[in-house]
């Protein structure tokens, strides 16, 4: 019987060993066909978020309960190994421990903490793992491959469990013989078994459990080795150099900036295009366009679906959840990697499946479900290579908000793909939303989404009881160029054509205006930074805006601008250092946020005339919040208007829930599902309603600092008017702050 034991244990460890290595070996080849990308700047930097974000388990740890049990089953992985190793020698000899460390006290407490630990935490991983079942598309583990996923938590649950039955029968073993151990050698196992089992029987035992422990080990190596896109096993190892080769070298989730557009794996600008050759692909056309970071992410994917959970397109029933849609290109990448490692001559002669796949379009219709629905491409529509392996309804439903990458643990950078993907689709296939048409023609022939004319720029501003300043203008108070002011106001095309917007661009030049902060517009001088059009993918008339701009922000002498849209922030912080120009951005909560504070703003309470105080709740842009980490100055801002009362909903901050209008949703239709902006209005309405505001007596705010959540939400709420939205107004923190100011005259 330990014969049979043995020679079992030793064949699955050689065969699991052989498999893992192969499977290495194919997972290096498929990344490797990736184009470049280079990830090694800063490696001392590098080293510290690997060990951080590892050891400290700080992106798990986002969800501190589950992030708590993994990082023990994480320790107990590698920790357990040493009793791995004094398994292999059990087999052949009972009394076996580990030369030098077998007899420390200090081993013997961490194995056996570590080992409940672990057993503690895997129980807790299955519960939750449990308590999604049944909950369909509500459960994170939607879409997943639930089989692998309790494949990989009866592992470690058998191999914790073998842990603890082989030390406490060391304990009694052990205990026996010339050299005796005590209770202490066995601290947190000694009392496991009943006492007085014989000798024999435990000599006999020993083996057969630590052949046991090791098959239980050693089979997780073959399963590995034969599936190498089970990514909830694999991310074990990829993790490791996923997190060191991350896009921010920081640190930070790849969000802000966008990538610069690639042809061929470089970077290349509007003046590179007429250089490119005639078969350049722009953006992502195909699985071999990702570089080969791209690829290892895809790779890396643990299919957790902290993702899924905080998608508001997954959430408000759209097809694309971020999680199908890493999984469906691993998948893809993986089935094709053959096709693409054989050399193009030999290529008619391979099987009919894998040139089927090979043939796939990355992105086409797959039958609507695709890989939003089950998972699984619709049967019914499913016809061999015409399935694309990314539906288009699945592509363009992503409002780039960034909840994925700030939940993902393991820092996939799914905005950057799906931005990569629409890029080709508009650059190179002229696909897209024909609603989208709108939007490009209006910043190519007008500067502006709204196809307004520039020289209604500056309407906004009209009957203000003081000054603007322009820079260029022929006005009394307008100046040449930004030399002799503070802050350029870029007032952005919401901010000088939406009318909800408008107020909130007025309120701030109040604000500046009394607090006397000088400043100066650019006035017909603006163009739309082109956040949207880069978002769409349509890269040529981002570079041009931002061509445009950059020239007119060099000309005006522009270093420190203040900017009510977040979109407009961002695009100048992150995205205009690309084309070479730099300057103090700050959003007009943090400015005025600092007024306040330095006493240049004194927010007044009201008095029995005004009739009663509001209660308000922050909703969170997604470009001001997860893409620039501006959570704190607009809530101080709040904090500071006296008499108000601040409630804050349920998503907020790094988890705020997105308006809707990012990464150009705001112009195309929302025709699947529900409403993303319906969704968070009710989040926001309800928590008013829960500290009793909405009603004639208690009115309630629902704050924000973008115009286009502004937009949303006011939608939002005018659609739920009545009842249960009540009195509920949304309005721009500037607003507030101007309300609150003004009681002081
Ligand atoms: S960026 Fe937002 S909308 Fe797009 S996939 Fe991620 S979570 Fe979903
Ligand atoms: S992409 Fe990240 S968050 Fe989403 S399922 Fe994969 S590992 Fe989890």
């Amino acid at each position: 019987m330990q014969h049979i034991a043995i020679v079992i244990a030793l064949a699955v460890s050689v065969v699991g060993v052989a498999l893992f290595v192969r499977a290495v070996r194919t997972i290096v080849g498929v990344v490797s066909l990736g184009g470049p990308a280079r990830r090694n700047d800063a490696p001392a930097q590098r080293w510290r978020n690997l060990l951080v974000e590892t050891l400290g388990h700080t992106r798990m740890l986002q969800r501190p309960l589950v992030g708590a049990a993994h990082w023990f089953v994480f320790i107990a992985f590698g920790a357990l190994f040493f009793t791995l190793v004094t398994a292999y020698g059990q087999l052949f000899e009972p009394r076996f421990v580990l030369p030098v460390i077998g007899h420390w006290l200090v081993y013997a407490w961490a194995a056996e903490l570590i080992a409940w630990a672990g057993l503690v935490a895997i129980l807790s991983l299955v519960g939750v793992r449990v308590a999604q079942r049944g909950q369909g598309r509500a459960s994170r583990f939607f879409g997943s491959h639930s089989g692998k996923g309790v494949y990989v938590e009866l592992t470690i649950l058998g191999i914790v469990l073998c842990v603890l039955l082989l030390r406490a029968m060391e304990a009694q073993l052990l205990a026996t013989g010339p050299d005796p151990t005590t209770r202490w050698d066995f601290p947190l196992t000694w009392f496991l078994l009943p006492a007085g089992i014989g000798t024999t029987a435990l000599e006999t035992a020993i083996p057969l459990v630590a052949a046991a422990k090791i098959v239980i080990s050693m089979a997780w190596f073959v399963v590995l080795g034969l599936d190498t896109t089970m990514g909830v096993a694999w991310h074990r190892f990829t993790v490791w150099p996923n997190v060191w080769f991350k896009r921010e070298a920081s640190g930070a989730p790849a969000l802000g900036a966008l990538p610069p557009l690639r042809a061929g794996g470089e970077p290349v600008d509007f003046d590179d295009l007429d250089a490119l050759d005639e078969d350049a692909s722009l953006g992502t056309g195909s699985i071999e366009d990702f570089t080969w970071k791209g690829l290892l992410d895809l790779t890396s994917c643990t299919e957790c679906g902290r993702c899924q959970d905080a998608c508001p397109a997954w959430a408000t029933d759209k097809p694309l959840s971020p999680k199908l849609f890493v999984m469906g290109l691993r998948d893809h990448a993986y089935a094709k990697a053959p096709w693409l490692q054989t050399p193009e001559d030999e290529r008619d002669a391979l099987a009919e499946p894998l040139r089927l796949e090979a043939a796939r379009p990355l992105v086409g219709p797959n039958g609507g479900g695709g890989t939003g629905g089950t998972g699984e491409p619709d049967p019914i529509v499913v016809t061999g290579s015409s399935v694309g392996v990314i539906d288009p309804d699945v592509l363009w439903s992503c409002t780039t908000c960034g909840a994925c990458v700030q939940a993902c643990p393991v820092d996939i950078e799914h905005v950057d793909h799906i931005v990569d993907l629409r890029r080709n689709q508009v650059l190179m296939e002229s696909e897209f939303p024909s609603s989208l048409n709108g939007l490009f023609k209006g910043l190519e022939t007008k500067g502006n989404p709204w196809n307004a004319s520039p020289r209604t720029r500056m309407d906004w501003a009209k009957d203000l009881p003081f000054p603007v300043p322009v820079v260029g203008g022929s006005g009394e108070h307008d100046v040449e160029d930004l030399s002799g002011v503070d802050y350029l106001f870029w007032v952005g095309c919401a901010g000088a054509y939406d009318d909800r917007a408008k107020l909130t661009t007025r309120a701030v030049a109040e604000l500046l205006h009394t607090a006397d902060v000088s400043y100066a517009v650019l006035g017909k001088g603006e163009t739309c930074s082109g956040d949207p059009a880069r978002r769409a993918g349509n890269e040529l008339v981002f570079q041009q805006l931002a061509a445009q701009n950059t020239e007119t922000l060099r000309g005006a002498g522009a270093t420190k601008v203040v900017a009510t849209c977040a979109h407009c922030l961002n695009t100048f912080k992150n995205e205009y250092p690309q084309l070479g120009l730099s300057m103090e951005v700050v959003h007009h909560t943090q400015l005025l946020n600092r007024l306040v504070r330095e006493g240049r703003l004194t927010p007044v309470p009201p008095s029995a005339g005004d009739g009663p105080a509001r209660t308000i709740t922050y909703h969170d842009p997604c470009y001001l919040g997860r893409h620039n980490q501006v959570y704190e100055p607009p809530r101080e801002l709040l904090g500071a208007l006296p008499g108000a009362t601040v409630a804050e909903m349920p998503r907020n901050g790094k988890e705020s829930f997105c308006c809707g209008a990012g990464g150009a949703r705001m112009w195309m239709e929302e025709d699947l599902g529900t409403r993303i902006n319906a969704n968070r209005t009710e989040e926001a309405v309800a928590t008013l309603a829960a500290a009793g505001a909405g009603s004639a007596e208690v009115p309630g705010a629902i704050a924000t600092g973008c115009p286009f959540c502004r937009t949303m939400l006011g939608d939002g709420v005018d659609a739920l008017q009545g009842a249960p939205a009540g009195n509920v107004e949304v309005l721009d923190v500037a607003q507030l702050l101007l309300e609150s100011v003004r009681r002081g005259g």
